[in-house]
């Protein structure tokens, strides 16, 4: 894979050249056959229309945070989906970003971020990058991020993007049951992956007074616990309604 940047004067393209037989360029005279695919980053008129309506969905569901519809209304989703699915990007649902993942559905995004009650300024851990657009609506909302993915694939081609969308979250590639312990604590952490079960190690982590938002359950949905710690000792716990997430596993994968 052979990865280029061109830039005209108005806009700027990505381009991934993939030989598709590898074995024919030590051939002499063979063909060659090149796979191109270009993923111009424009937000026309358009996409920011849809994204009005999107936020407007998303308060009628019952999101409430104006700083949270805001960065809805802010950020290009279409940027994070695979070329096909663009004509979906602003539908309020969850789609396919490679490597058997999502992208998680605005609503449940927003009601993830609303949960936190975050502050300008506030350092905030996410667990499960994927596409990286919760993390943008972190970035958005003036929060210090530091998100973790255990997929390597998607790792990088999710810095790649937020790199080009000069969006500046902190990335790591790891395993999310392990938190960040060299970065704790945090103010608030968010979970965007289905936890069989409140892992110790982010609870370890969470600040005195900080939020932690997760999906927790072993079956086809959740239950969305927002845990607050009250003190060293204690952390109360609220159960906020059921979601369905993509699973949370353990260690790292290529
Ligand atoms: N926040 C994402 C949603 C991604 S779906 C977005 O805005 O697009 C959940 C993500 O969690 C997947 O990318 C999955 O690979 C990742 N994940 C699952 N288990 C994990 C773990 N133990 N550590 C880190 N990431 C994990």
């Amino acid at each position: 894979m052979i990865n280029f940047v061109f830039c005209s004067s108005h806009r700027e393209f990505s381009v991934s050249l993939r030989v598709c037989d590898a074995s024919a360029m030590e051939k002499p005279g063979n063909q060659i056959l090149w796979v191109v695919t270009m993923k111009p980053l424009i937000d026309t008129y358009r996409h920011k229309g849809l994204r009005k309506k999107l936020a407007v969905e998303v308060r009628s569901k019952g999101v409430r945070d104006e700083r949270v519809l805001q960065a809805i209304e802010t950020i290009p989703r279409h940027f994070f989906l695979d070329s096909s699915f663009v004509e979906f990007a602003y539908q309020d649902k969850p789609f396919p970003i490679g490597s058997g993942q999502t992208i998680s559905q605005p609503y449940t995004v927003a009601f993830q971020t609303e949960l936190l009650n975050l502050k300008r300024g506030e350092k905030v851990l996410e667990i499960g990058t994927g596409s990286g657009y919760q993390a943008c609506v972190l970035v958005e909302m003036g929060a210090r991020v530091f998100s973790i993915e255990r997929h390597h694939g998607l790792y990088l081609k999710t810095k790649k993007l937020l790199e080009e969308m000069k969006y500046r979250p902190r990335l790591f590639y790891g395993d999310g049951y392990k938190g960040l312990p060299a970065f704790a604590p945090f103010d608030k952490i968010l979970v965007t992956a289905a936890a069989p079960y409140i892992p110790e190690p982010l609870i370890q982590q969470l600040n005195q007074g900080g939020i932690m938002v997760i999906p927790v359950g072993r079956g086809q949905t959740q239950v969305m616990m927002k845990l607050t710690r009250v003190s060293d000792t204690e952390v109360s716990k609220e159960e906020c309604g059921y979601f369905r997430f993509v699973p949370m596993l353990e260690d790292k994968a290529d």
